[in-house]
């Protein structure tokens, strides 16, 4: 697994506090990687959440590029402005979570497919129908287990009947019938064959009723890569897309072939010699051992930072990588995460200087496999979350910008 980056050699630009680099033709080649694991799938990237924090409509083209042809999203929000940017093209675009009140004319309008997941929106996706004046293309999502969203086993035949009438009046045509798992990041966990059982009945209760949807689907990132009896007509990873691993357990992202494409950097705005028994940051809670070099990195929890990351009598620091060459290391936050900045203790013999290049994390395997770069997975471990929430709350303070010889955003 190669690391692209060089830590001390970056082109963010001189006096910009941080960035986020997003490596494009990572997210193209991770998802060609995906349907190598799902060869008789379809492919559906998964963008929600401004593309787990990459930018959805870059995420997108590089998806599209890469061999999807469906794109999922959470809200009709975000499934408009994903139709509106135009990249979406022949693609099929999914969204699934709906309130009462939703734009169900617009999304037909906008020619998006729409999930009934309760038996409220059965009436409301008819409705936006009659007033777009074309039938909606639904997909049923149903409960197999995970008590979230989805229509429960008890609910469903009355919602195959009704979307049966609908069907055979012209207003919907059900074109696809989903589930989720809840468990598919702990592959073997007897709830995958039990929700996998629940979603083939329904899958028969929903033929019974002469229904015939063109996809099931049923398999997220971890089922992409662990359960291919899951995989059905269609696949829908998320994580996977960006290139962090949905079963940390088993293996780093090159182990599936994956690279990480999102790279966070900052310049270090003040590098200051102190003694030795000097508190660090707020309430003290990491004191220096000894006389030292103190580095600041202007990012913080107001960044998407967690707090949970702080180092010192909190726990374990978040990890971030600083120097070139021999001086190349990982430190670990000293102290409190505050919401602009984190301080790093560089030791004694720091080369580093004011305006430095800190690498909070990149494209690497990672440090728990031996990496000088830390990734997105070494952070949610110091933080004690998943990578998910790491890259996804990655603030709006922070820029984007775009890497990639090949897919432009
Ligand atoms: C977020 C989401 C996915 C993608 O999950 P990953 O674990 O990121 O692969 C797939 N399907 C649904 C319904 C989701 O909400």
């Amino acid at each position: 697994m190669r690391e692209s980056l060089t830590v001390s050699s970056s082109d963010l630009a001189p006096g910009a506090p941080a960035r986020a680099v997003v490596d494009l033709d990572a997210i193209r080649d991770n998802v060609r990687a995906l349907r190598d694991h799902a060869p008789s799938s379809d492919l559906m990237a998964v963008v929600k959440a401004d593309g787990y924090g990459h930018g959805m409509v870059p995420a997108a083209r590089a998806a599209l590029a890469g061999g999807a042809t469906w794109l999922g999203v959470a809200t009709a929000h975000e499934a408009l402005a994903l139709r509106a940017s135009g990249v979406t093209g022949d693609a099929r675009v999914l969204v699934w979570l709906l309130v009462p009140g939703a734009p169900f004319a617009d999304l037909v309008r906008a020619d998006v497919d729409v999930t009934v997941a309760a038996p409220w929106s059965v009436d409301e996706v008819a409705a936006g129908a009659r007033e777009a004046g074309r039938p909606a293309r639904v997909h049923l999502k149903v409960d197999t287990g995970l008590s979230r969203n989805g229509v429960t086993p008890a609910d469903l035949p009355g919602v195959v009947r009704r979307l049966a009438t609908l069907e055979a009046s012209g207003e919907v045509r059900v074109v696809g019938v989903f589930s989720h798992l809840a468990c598919a990041d702990e592959p073997g966990h007897p709830s995958v064959a039990r929700q996998a059982a629940a979603f083939d009945d329904a899958a028969r209760a929903v033929a019974a009723a002469g229904l015939r949807p063109e996809v099931r689907h049923l398999a997220n990132s971890a089922a992409t890569l662990t359960a291919p009896e899951v995989h059905h007509d269609l696949v829908r990873p998320g994580i996977a897309v960006y290139g962090l691993s949905p079963v940390p357990q088993l293996g780093p992202p090159g182990a599936y072939g994956l690279r990480p494409a999102m790279t966070l950097e900052a310049r270090l705005g003040n590098v200051k010699a102190v003694p030795a028994g000097e508190g660090v940051s707020y309430g003290h809670l990491y004191t220096t051992p000894r006389d030292t070099v103190l580095g600041l990195v202007p990012l913080g929890y107001a960044d998407g930072i967690p707090r949970h990351a702080s180092g010192g009598s909190a726990g374990v620091g978040g990890p971030v990588a600083v120097g070139s060459g021999d001086a190349r290391r990982v430190l670990r936050i000293a102290g409190r995460v505050c919401m602009d900045q984190v301080v790093l203790d560089l030791g004694p013999d720091a080369t580093e200087r004011p305006g430095d290049v800190a690498t909070l994390f990149g494209a690497s395997e990672g440090v728990a496999h031996g990496a000088t770069v830390p990734n997105a997975q070494d952070w949610a471990e110091a933080a004690g979350t998943i990578s998910y929430e790491i890259v996804t709350r990655i603030g709006a303070r922070v820029p984007r910008t775009y890497a990639g010889k090949d897919v432009q955003p």
